[in-house]
């Protein structure tokens, strides 16, 4: 039986129950689809220190170019409360004309519907004119570490070379053909620590408050604006998001105080630009002192979360003029090319080939009685058909 039916394709990945780090089956589930329309199946599993190995799964059919990749995550998020669910969270129940379980739109549906795009494309056209791959991860919920990057950096070793590649994220906020992401802004987080002298509060000349500090510094950060938005993304925006002190005492003047916050970022800057911007303005507040007059500058230090997301854009136009095509057919919407949300796994696969982003509607994942409209399962398989051939029509002219 060849998977061209995403209605059933989605009910045996909602019925593995995948959460992130365990498999669940899901992986299994997607390789007995992918087998018999003759892709070559890898199984990848990788480890690291301190985090929980993963299995992942990467299938091309085809040895030729040009090379057209879809990238996705079979791991779910846990269910929450069970209890609240109206159908169990692995059921696939339908009803209403919707189908319920986690995953059913973060993002086993866009899996679901693009493997049977694929083999309605082989069922009427034949074997795509080059090549079509899976690279799909069991770890986009979780540390994102054994996932995404290390299955490229795996294929890419091998000699996998791509030319194009669709991630099946769920990016529609309201009907399916609002909204194509073609880029993501970054990424950066960091944590100030400023230094002060313990006193009593009626003496404060005998001590130092790093809370006057803590304030001066993080007021730098958020006030001027970074920049006004490009042409392609929104303003980029610096969130304070804790300050700790966790003093107890009215009376007693703490000693430490820091704070830390996270920047989303558009082109306007690069990840180490921006760093060397958040110096300037701290180093300058840190001596400027309004609220610690006649003060030596304060005396602070600054970490910088591990690895920050980079910004980009794609500018691909065979990809972007290809999906959005599809989508205006089928659905008869000009989607919105958009910059906004949070980062995805395009940010690594950026690194390897232009990228985009489409798939079915957000607004139940992570929640409880996530479900899809079961209509969208099949309009959404239909863009994804008339993408692939559009592509491959594009990308062999
Ligand atoms: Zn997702």
């Amino acid at each position: 039986m060849t998977p061209t039916d995403p209605i059933a394709n989605l009910a045996t990945l909602i019925r593995c129950p995948s959460v992130t780090p365990a498999e669940g089956g899901a992986l299994s589930a997607l390789e007995a689809m992918l087998k018999p329309l003759g892709f070559a199946v890898d199984r990848v599993v990788a480890k690291d220190v301190g985090t929980p190995d993963i299995e992942n799964l990467y299938a091309r059919l085809g040895t030729e170019g040009p090379h057209l990749m879809f990238a996705g995550h079979t791991d779910v998020v846990p269910v929450g409360d069970e209890a609240a669910w109206s159908h169990g969270p692995f059921s696939a129940d339908i009803a209403g004309g919707e189908m319920y379980g986690r995953g059913a739109v973060d993002m086993k549906g866009g899996i679901a519907c693009f493997v049977a795009a694929v083999a309605r494309h082989i069922e009427k056209h034949g074997l795509p004119k080059g090549s079509v791959s899976f690279l799909i991860t069991g770890d986009e919920e979780g540390p994102a570490i054994n996932g995404t990057t290390k299955l490229l950096q795996w294929a890419a070793d091998k000699g996998e070379r791509w030319d194009a590649c669709l991630v099946g994220e769920p990016t529609n906020p309201d009907h399916l053909g609002d909204m194509i992401k073609i880029g993501r802004r970054g990424s950066l987080s960091g944590r100030i620590n400023v230094n002060g002298v313990q006193g009593h509060a009626a003496y404060p000349h005998l001590a130092d408050n790093p809370v006057r500090g803590v304030l001066q510094l993080t007021q730098a950060l958020m006030d001027p604006p970074f920049d006004n938005g490009t042409e392609s993304f929104q303003a980029s925006n610096l969130e304070v998001t804790t300050i700790d002190v966790g003093n107890g005492a009215v009376n007693v003047i703490p000693a430490k105080a820091s704070a830390a916050f996270n920047i989303r970022f558009n082109d306007t800057w690069t990840a180490e630009s921006l760093m060397a911007e958040i110096i300037v303005r701290l180093d300058r507040a840190a001596a400027a002192g309004s609220l610690r007059p006649d003060r030596a500058p304060v005396r602070y230090e600054i970490t910088w979360a591990e690895r920050p997301s980079h910004v980009f854009l794609t500018r691909n136009n065979a990809l972007i003029d290809s999906l959005s095509g599809a989508v205006e057919a089928v659905t008869g919407r000009q989607p919105k090319l958009s910059t906004t949300g949070g980062t995805s796994d395009a940010r690594f696969i950026k690194d390897y080939c232009p990228v985009v982003e489409f798939g079915l509607v957000g607004q139940t994942m992570h929640m409880v009685d996530e479900r899809v409209a079961v209509a969208d399962l099949e309009t959404l398989t239909n863009i994804y058909e008339t993408f692939i051939f559009s592509w491959f029509g594009h990308a062999a002219a």
